[in-house]
């Protein structure tokens, strides 16, 4: 079986190193030639959603740009479903994920998506003329979404220590803590007062008084 006989539309792939982590990888599908006419494009569409979706699964990219430069696209609204991100990035709102249009699909790509697919033209701010501008543009989303990442999972840590502070409760005696030097008294079923244990089982210093 030959590809050519389903889509006369080619599909060129390059993997990059992302430049501002010490790993991961940057897909860039490049889409080539003609891209059928209306209803005539659905199966240029099928073939090339078909090839974006293999390359994403096999290689799992931090962040994606579809170089749409060299292709020729007039009309045709199958072309969408190509525009979607990979449905591991659909609840971020800023996914790492940018379009490269060129002079012979210019406008009907930026009509496909504010006329039939209800994007706000000013919300376009994902799509370039120029490939290094987008890659600028995924590589900064990918380093705001890891911070964002991070910064929930510092907080879900500081809510996880906070819970266990509180469960320990209150330093009842009457002994007293038998961490050396230590003056307060043990908490309920411990031999050590409340930041004693808190620290030995969480293996950090308690940020609790
Ligand atoms: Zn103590």
């Amino acid at each position: 079986m030959k590809w050519e006989d389903h889509s006369s539309v080619d599909v060129g792939f390059q993997a990059a190193p992302v430049r501002s982590a010490e790993q991961g990888k940057l897909l860039r599908v490049c889409f080539s030639g003609n891209y059928g006419y209306g209803s005539a494009g659905n199966r240029d569409a099928t073939y090339m959603d078909a090839m974006f979706r293999a390359a994403d699964e096999v290689l799992h990219p931090e962040g994606v740009i579809l170089d749409f430069s060299a292709m020729a696209y007039q009309w045709g609204d199958m072309l969408g479903k190509v525009l979607n991100v990979p449905d591991r990035w659909r609840a971020l709102e800023e996914p790492p994920f940018a379009i490269v249009e060129g002079a012979d699909c210019k406008g009907a790509l930026r009509s496909l998506l504010v006329d039939d697919l209800d994007w706000d033209a000013s919300s376009l701010d994902w799509i370039f003329e120029d490939v290094d501008q987008a890659r600028e543009f995924v590589e900064l989303r990918i380093t705001k979404n890891a911070n964002m990442f991070q910064l929930q999972l510092d907080r879900k840590r500081d809510e996880a220590a906070l819970a266990f502070w509180k469960m320990l409760g209150e330093e009842i005696g009457p002994e007293r803590c038998r961490s050396a030097a230590c003056t307060r008294l043990r908490i309920k079923d411990s031999v050590l007062c409340r930041i004693h244990h808190f620290e030995q089982i969480q293996h950090s210093a308690c940020p609790f008084s």
